[in-house]
């Protein structure tokens, strides 16, 4: 285990920290031609060169994954012993998350202690459940006449190509890559160009977890390069992707420029959090409202960046909401008490900002932050008074940016709802049945939290399924149906028995 170093040492084990950039391909690292180099939203410091593979990288790590594959000695052997050695790669991560969570503030800017959480608790806990799923994947029986015996198989797809965002790095190269690699299948990864470094540690822990060589390839690089070339590769089986709406709608047309083949897209969002009027009291609930946009700086999918609110309550939540939100200030990521950061680069500010500027123009009331701070930083924003076609009610922002609008009806509700072109998620905020009812089955996502009280909620971890509607993709990355998506189903007929 590695030993706890004082939280004053951050900044110091930041300068420390040493970098390899380079591919890591059939269990070895492999310096590539050409080379990005990375600098971090905490102050604008410049970190490492990362590799950026081209075509020829590509092919030769597609080659390893192929032959890995072809060799069986992970596609084939059992898949409790597969899920023993991802097991072991939690454990694993479990020992190095220090150094793989500063690897994630360095490179992305969120707080360390936000990193630390994440990286020791979500990290291994995504990890086992994967694993764990490894062998409860079953085929069916249907009935036949005497004479013949039927069942179906679920058998890996093949060669995975996983295509990561950079919002929660070391998460995201999990949930791209455990849930095809415990149903058999070997996955070439592709991180953000902005956040490959716990990606590539990530591969070689799995390495030393006992993955055989090839199983698990990390290609760091582009999108115009090196992931267009990943999944436009002939001897990929299926490709699976997560990142904005644009990307994957690009995605999803190389992927089938040569053959057809699976694609699974996880992409944006414009999640709603609405309140009824029996909400719980503001001051409980304001709370959680702003959690929901300002997690992550509000890069995260599933931030409930709309608040719809039933009038009757709107003048004392927005109230309460915009003195909460004043008292933010964008801290230092490397401060271990931070928890609220910069933004993940000056391209991603310059975004946010833009978004801001143009609701201003457009007529929205500004009620808190709307400025920059420190590097990269943004403060928690909300607008009032927006109209229903301003971008900055219809487009994912992907930042602490928070817009309002009043219903007075469930149908208005639900119209406001539904009235984006995304179906990632929505929480909803009543104690009254039908009214529940008539939400869980009227709005279209793909999972939607009711918060009858605050203390009622409990998570169900990772085993719920989901899947996004929309421009917000299809597939569904948690739950049994993750694995599932990862196989194919073979029909067996064992005919002539009598
Ligand atoms: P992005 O679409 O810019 O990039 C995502 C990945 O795609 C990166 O690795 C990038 O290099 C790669 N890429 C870009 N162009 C490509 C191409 N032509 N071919 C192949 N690969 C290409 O997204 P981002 O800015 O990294 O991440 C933010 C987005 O991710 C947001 O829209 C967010 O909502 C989304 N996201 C969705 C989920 C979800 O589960 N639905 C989770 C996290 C993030």
């Amino acid at each position: 285990m590695a030993t706890k170093q004082p939280e004053a040492d951050w900044n110091k084990r930041a300068r420390d920290l040493t970098w390899d950039g380079r591919a890591l391909i059939h269990g070895q690292r492999i310096a590539t031609s050409k080379e990005i180099e990375i600098f971090s939203p905490v102050d604008g410091r410049y970190l490492y060169n990362s590799g950026l593979c081209d075509a020829v990288m590509i092919d030769r790590a597609v080659r390893s994954s192929r032959s890995a594959f072809e060799r069986g000695n992970w596609s084939g052997i059992s898949p409790q012993a597969r899920a023993s050695k991802l097991l072991r790669l939690a454990e694993l991560i479990v020992r190095d998350h220090e150094e793989l969570a500063l690897r994630d503030t360095l490179e992305m800017g969120k707080p360390i202690g936000v990193a630390v959480g994440e990286v020791a608790g979500l990290a291994p806990v995504l990890c086992r459940y994967y694993a764990e799923c490894a062998d409860k994947i079953y085929g069916e029986v249907p009935g036949t006449d005497q004479g013949s015996i039927a069942f179906s198989l679920r058998e890996p797809r093949g060669v995975v190509a996983a295509i990561a965002p950079w919002n929660y790095p070391l998460a995201n190269a999990i949930i791209k890559s455990l849930p095809a690699l415990a149903a058999g299948n070997c996955v070439v990864l592709k991180p953000s160009e902005m956040t490959p470094g716990s990606a590539l540690r990530f591969g070689e822990l799995a390495l030393e977890a006992g993955l055989p060589d090839g199983v698990l390839n990390v290609v760091p690089g582009d999108g115009i390069e090196t992931g267009a070339s990943l999944v436009s590769h002939s001897d990929i089986d299926m490709v699976t992707f997560t990142g904005s709406t644009a990307t994957g709608r690009a995605i999803m047309a190389l992927a089938s420029s040569r053959h057809i083949r699976p694609v699974m897209l996880e992409c944006g969002g414009k999640s709603p959090q609405i309140v009824f009027a029996d909400a719980p009291p503001t001051p409980d609930l304001a709370p959680h409202i702003l959690g929901e946009i300002l997690v992550n700086q509000g890069q995260l999918c599933v931030a409930r960046s709309r608040l719809l609110v039933h009038r009757s309550r709107k003048e004392e939540l927005l109230a309460k909401l915009a003195s909460l939100a004043r008292q933010h200030v964008v801290g230092d990521p490397l401060d271990m008490g931070a928890r609220f950061g910069p933004l993940a680069g000056t391209t991603q500010r310059d975004r946010v900002m833009s978004y801001i500027s143009s609701a201003q123009q457009a007529g929205a009331h500004l009620v808190a932050g709307g400025a920059s701070d420190r590097h990269c930083g943004v403060l928690p924003t909300i607008f009032d008074h927006v109209a229903d076609d301003m971008a900055v009610v219809k487009e994912e922002i992907f930042g602490p940016v928070l817009t309002v609008q009043t219903f007075d009806t469930v149908d208005d509700a639900v119209r406001l709802a539904n009235s984006t072109r995304y179906g990632l998620a929505a929480t909803v905020w009543t104690e009254q049945y039908p009214v529940i009812h008539a939400m869980v089955r009227r709005l279209k996502c793909g999972q939607v939290t009711v918060r009858s009280s605050i203390e009622a909620f409990e998570g169900p971890g990772f085993a719920l399924a989901g899947e996004p509607q929309g421009d917000s993709g299809f597939g569904g990355e948690t739950g049994l149906d993750a694995l599932r998506n990862y196989t194919a189903v073979k029909g067996v007929i064992l005919a002539g028995g009598r």
